[in-house]
């Protein structure tokens, strides 16, 4: 038998599969070919792997299994899951609640395909139980316990940031220097775009297609959260897949919110977070997170931004004298 291989030819290799409830992508650059094919189905692979641990939708997750039974005794989540609800609830702290995993009580009862959702005296009942203080993490035990029946978690507002930055950790760890790993809304980037930097586009929330914003970034994580993304229409009012935990209700007043910086779990969470907080708790809360920047579009289509992108050369010019003295 004759075996002829080819020689290694560095190019771009990607592709786009639907998982985790919506599409993941891989994009990534290397010197072989058959090496880079590699590392993109070891991507893919680990998006099924933490999706099978994380996912409320499989009957046999491991999350699936906490909420059958914290509430009754306390339940080992295994290193990783413990991990990620200890930072949920950290962020939740960080944003005074607006993020909470809890969100799930009332979450579980839409069904956006479906057009589905809790009627009035459901959502009341329910959102009672939104609150991350329910949740006891035991760390010498790697337990989770509830502190009420009913209470649910879901990690749907920080899984797929988590899903990027793992993928984008493999690429790294394997010698790429040119890729980027995108769940749904979260994308997370490894150096360049060879030469220049990624330009990842925030989507226009009413015009399907179009882009609102184009952001060029090197090495960071972008995460959006849109009321786009999953909802139906009763009438005038949308609902959509991001709860306000106050009120059980999908939250108002934002179309789309952004945030970047190094990690996509902090992206994806915050993002998340300031959807609900709105403008300008929002933007506040960014203000006091040297790493994070957020671009905010509201319900009247204005565009926000915080204070770090703020463009300094605007304030040079009015302050630097039009010719040397
Ligand atoms: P996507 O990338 O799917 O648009 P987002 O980052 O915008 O996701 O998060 C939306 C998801 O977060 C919802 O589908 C739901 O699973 C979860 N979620 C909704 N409201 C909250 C909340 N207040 N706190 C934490 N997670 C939430
Ligand atoms: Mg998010």
């Amino acid at each position: 038998m004759l075996l002829i291989s080819s020689p290694a030819r560095p190019e771009w290799i990607g592709d786009a599969r639907p998982l985790m409830g919506t599409r993941v992508s891989v994009l990534l650059w290397h010197d072989d070919a058959a090496k880079g094919d590699e590392l993109l189905e070891q991507v893919f692979a680990e998006v099924e792997r933490i999706n099978a641990l994380m996912s409320t939708y499989v009957e046999d997750s491991r999350i699936s299994e906490i909420n059958r039974r914290a509430a009754t005794e306390p339940v080992v989540a295994g290193d990783e899951l413990f991990n990620i609800i200890q930072r949920s609830l950290d962020i939740s702290v960080l944003t005074l609640g607006a993020f909470d995993i809890t969100y799930d009580s009332v979450g579980q009862y839409y069904d956006f395909r479906k057009h589905q959702r809790p009627d009035a005296e459901t959502v009341e009942a329910e959102r009672k139980l939104i609150n991350f203080r329910n949740i006891e993490l035991d760390r010498s035990a790697g337990t989770i316990h509830f502190l009420k029946d009913g209470v649910r978690i879901n990690l749907g507002g920080i899984a797929k940031g988590y899903v990027v930055e793992r993928g984008v950790n493999i690429l790294r760890l394997n010698g790429v220097q040119h890729a980027i790993v995108t769940a749904g809304g979260d994308s997370r980037l490894l150096g360049d775009r060879r030469g220049q930097p990624w330009m990842v586009g925030i989507r226009d929330p009413r015009n399907e297609g179009q882009v609102a914003i184009s952001v060029p970034l090197e090495d960071e994580a972008i995460s959006t959260s849109g009321d786009y993304e999953r909802y139906f229409e009763e009438g005038d009012v949308r609902y959509h897949h991001i709860i306000q935990p106050s009120t059980g209700l999908p939250a108002t007043g934002v179309h789309s919110a952004t945030v970047f910086g190094p990690d996509a779990v902090i992206t994806d969470a915050l993002s998340t977070s300031v959807f609900v907080m709105g403008v300008d708790q929002g933007l506040r809360l960014i203000a006091t997170l040297p790493d994070y920047e957020s671009i905010v579009i509201d319900d009247q289509g204005r565009i926000f931004y915080s204070d770090g992108l703020q463009q300094p050369e605007a304030q040079d010019f009015q302050d630097s004298p039009a010719t040397d003295p």
